[in-house]
């Protein structure tokens, strides 16, 4: 057998299509574009890489983008009086403050002073409870990304097993949420889980988000499971290689001789993240100006 690739790439861009197609509508409605805050402080060069592919994203969708650059020796209070300004205003729906900070400054507390409204990462303490206890708000986009490319192949995700790989507070966790909102049966394992290799063998899912080159191999999966690899991880280069090839936490190579779908890395889980950023801050304009948000958004 070898299994279904899902092409997460062509599904992030049919989702930012739909993104552009609901932007121009919200645009009709609300009188303004959808704005979207991106705050870097610093200039570690993969923010960098991170923050300008959104910058483009966003415009392309036909929304407003907002950059703010500050210098690495920026003060906390500083920091938050932009954060603050953001909040306060108007032509903002979302706010994004682009991940790690500088060590000097206390990540939780710049998370905790965004508006839970204006919060389309879904960081903000007030969103995970939101999405604990089951009310709408926003999800973190990666494991959000997921969930819509295992509806998409799965459907129904009623009673099968889920197991999710890696209890992050930005990918496993609320992978584990939205698996169990969704009905499956839910294990969350860790660095500390006893026997990996047989958990995973009962999962009709895999949802592998570790951060290490290839860990899951071919034979601690299912016949049939559905598989999807978060992990982006560099290998070291060999000859005649400028930089190592990007791999995920599969072994991708042997997985697809047993699963029955699986992500690439890349061009799996990837691609999704922006596409879901730029949909929560849709979603956020919507609710922002207090219409009502589109079917299929
Ligand atoms: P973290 O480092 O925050 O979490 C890793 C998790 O993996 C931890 O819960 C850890 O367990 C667990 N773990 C570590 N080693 C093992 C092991 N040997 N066996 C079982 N579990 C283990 O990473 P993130 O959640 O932030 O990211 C995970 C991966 O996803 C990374 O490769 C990252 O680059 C990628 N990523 C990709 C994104 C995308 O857009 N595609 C977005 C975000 C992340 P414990 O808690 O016990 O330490």
């Amino acid at each position: 057998m070898t299994a279904e690739r899902i092409d997460g790439k062509a599904f992030a861009a049919s989702l930012r299509e739909r993104v552009g197609e609901h932007a121009a509508q919200f645009e009709a409605s609300a009188g303004r574009k959808a704005g979207l805050a991106v705050v870097l402080v610093g200039e570690d060069p993969a923010s960098q890489v991170y923050v300008r592919s959104k910058h483009k994203a966003t415009v392309a969708a036909g929304m407003e983008s907002f950059e703010h650059r500050l210098p690495a020796d920026t003060s906390e209070e500083d920091l938050l009086a932009l954060v603050d300004r953001l909040n306060a205003d108007e032509a903002v729906d979302g706010i994004l403050v682009q991940l790690p900070l500088p060590d000097h400054l206390d990540e939780q507390a710049v998370i905790a002073s965004i508006s839970p409204d204006k919060d389309v990462d879904g960081f903000h303490v007030t969103n995970a409870g939101r999405l604990a206890v089951g009310q709408s708000g926003f999800v973190p986009c990666t494991p959000l990304g997921c969930m819509m490319l295992l509806t998409e192949r799965l459907g129904d995700l009623s009673g099968l097993e889920a197991v999710v790989i890696g209890r992050s507070n930005i990918v496993g966790k609320p992978m584990a949420q939205l698996l169990l909102d969704a009905n499956a049966t839910v294990t969350i394992a860790h660095s500390r889980t006893k026997d990996l290799p047989s958990v995973v063998k009962r999962a009709d899912i895999v949802v592998a988000a570790v951060g290490r080159a290839e860990m899951v191999k071919a034979d601690w999966l299912k016949d049939g499971a559905t598989v999807i690899d978060v992990g982006i991880n560099r290998l070291p280069p060999t000859d005649g290689e400028e930089k190592g090839r990007l791999v995920g936490d599969v072994d991708y190579a042997g997985a697809k001789s047993v699963a029955g779908a699986i992500t690439p890395v890349p061009g799996g889980v990837g691609p999704m993240t922006i596409a879901v950023l730029l949909r929560n801050t849709l979603v956020a304009a919507y609710r922002n100006a207090d219409l009502q948000v589109p079917d299929g958004l």
